[in-house]
């Protein structure tokens, strides 16, 4: 079997030597995400220039994420760096300050002013400072340090409970999904989403950019704000997926609250057929440790027994020490969970209503596939929506999608369960021989094995799955 949960793997300067990307392709990394939080359009344009190439020589295809900055609320800078601040001491963030200092320090996003009232607690750096606001004058938040620390240069700035009002797209936004779309994503994560308008604006965006390159990007929404948890099913609606992005989210509602959440969104996800990823510190240690700690593999596998589709890596592969054996302890977590719960297929079925032709052979197979206990289930597709309802629902039977679209392959290497395969179409029968061919060749199934096969008539239509085939392969071979 291969392994069904998917790897996405954020590229920095650890990951930017191109024998180390091969190598981390390699290992299984089946995404990789840009951040566009650091690094200037070009940077970006000639790592996916690598990635391409890295890509190719390991003859795979892999997905690209662009993922947007979005209005992270940041503080400026020191004069030396960095302040210590003690607790009980008075701090103010100032949208007139230049350079701060040990009782005051800048605001990129000048308007934090308006969001802020006294009794608010701000936190900063992830949480790692907690700020009491105490009054708010003008352009300036005066607060008393709850918990002190250490604060260095542009450390962002989160509001507990959440209210921040900074629209989730920016101007460096509206310009980066440009650079993204020209390095050929086929992700666009949106970050700090609070409704359908703001997924539906970046797509809108994105379609446009994508239109000049021939890409039709997939939007996920990166839950992240308290906002966006009440109106979940809206952002579901409007986007192809969603990104449990813990780091910030942990920060606005709580720590404690977000294993609950991170169960209750994939299962979301999953029931309005998006996709899920679930993110942030899976694999923190190991950026300076060759071996995960035992909370980190359980996390891993926990997201998976969740139902996610993928398991991100962020500083892991991005600036830590060892970004090739992170993704293949990762993967092997990730397999080893992958089988250890046994499936039951039909109660998920119970109470399923669906309208759908494509939808109907999609069941179909994965019902047919289940109760014959047949080696695979082959999907010829073009847009890949059929191996999108397939993989909603565990099983353990591998899905290969063979298509001819290169964007519905690299698309389908975030499905969890999902094995894109490029094929070319013909017709119909000659297509069905040669994916039969392609599997076998592959090793992906043996001679005897039972398969089902899914098929539209007339071929090459997205959306046209009408047949289902069950295959004794190499019968007539
Ligand atoms: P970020 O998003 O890493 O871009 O901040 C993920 C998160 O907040 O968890
Ligand atoms: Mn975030």
């Amino acid at each position: 079997m291969p392994r069904s949960t998917k790897i996405v793997a954020t590229l920095g300067p650890s990951s930017s030597d191109p024998q180390v990307l091969r190598r981390m392709l390699a290992a299984g990394v089946d995404v990789v995400r840009f951040n566009f939080s650091h690094g200037k359009p070009e940077d970006h344009l000639a790592r996916a220039k690598l990635v391409r190439e890295a890509a190719s020589a390991c003859g795979r295809e892999i997905a690209i994420m662009g993922d947007l900055q979005g209005p992270k609320i940041r503080i400026g800078r020191f004069e030396h760096g960095k302040v210590t601040l003690a607790a009980g001491a008075r701090f103010v963030l100032d949208a007139g300050c230049q350079v701060g200092n040990g009782e005051r320090v800048g605001l990129d996003y000048k308007d934090l002013t308006r969001d802020v009232k006294p009794g608010d607690v701000l936190l900063l750096a992830d949480g790692l400072i907690v700020l009491d606001v105490e009054r708010v004058t003008g352009a300036e938040i005066h607060t008393v340090v709850r918990l002190g620390g250490e604060l260095s240069n542009n450390k962002g700035i989160n509001k507990q409970g959440g209210g921040l009002s900074a629209p989730a797209l920016t101007a460096k936004d509206v310009r980066d999904i440009e650079t993204a779309m020209e390095c050929g994503a086929d992700f666009i994560a949106v970050s700090f989403v609070k409704n359908r308008t703001d997924v539906e604006m970046a797509r809108r965006l994105a379609m446009i950019a994508g239109e000049r390159h021939g890409i039709r990007p997939q939007i996920i929404a990166k839950i992240e704000r308290a906002e966006a948890i009440p109106v979940l099913k809206d952002i579901l609606d409007a986007s192809d997926g969603i990104m449990v992005a813990r780091g910030d989210l942990a920060v606005e509602v709580g720590n404690a609250a977000v294993p609950a959440l991170q169960k209750r969104m994939i299962k979301m996800a999953r029931a309005a057929n998006k996709l899920a990823i679930t993110a942030t510190q899976m694999m923190e240690s190991m950026i300076v440790n060759a071996v995960p700690t035992r909370a980190e593999v359980s996390d891993v596998a926990n997201a998976v027994l969740d139902g996610t589709d993928a398991v991100m890596l962020s500083a892991e592969t991005a600036a830590g020490r060892y970004p090739v054996e992170v993704v293949e302890t990762m993967a092997a977590i990730v397999e080893e969970a992958d089988r250890s719960e046994s499936v039951v297929l039909d109660t998920q079925f119970l109470n399923q209503t669906f309208a759908r032709i494509d939808q109907s052979i999609a069941y179909g197979a994965l019902f047919t596939a289940y109760h014959l206990r047949c080696a695979a289930i082959c999907a010829l597709t073009e847009s890949g929506s059929v191996t999108l309802w397939m993989s909603r629902h565990d099983i353990d039977v591998p899905i290969y999608a063979l298509t001819q679209s290169m964007a519905t392959q690299r698309r389908l290497a975030l499905y969890r369960n999902v094995h894109p395969l490029h094929l070319p179409m013909s017709s119909r029968d000659a297509t069905l021989d040669a994916a039969e061919r392609k599997l076998l060749d592959g090793g992906y199934v043996k001679r005897g094995d039972l398969i089902v096969m899914t098929v539209g008539e007339p071929m090459g239509q997205p959306g046209g799955t009408n047949t289902l085939k069950i295959v004794r392969v190499g019968e007539h071979a």
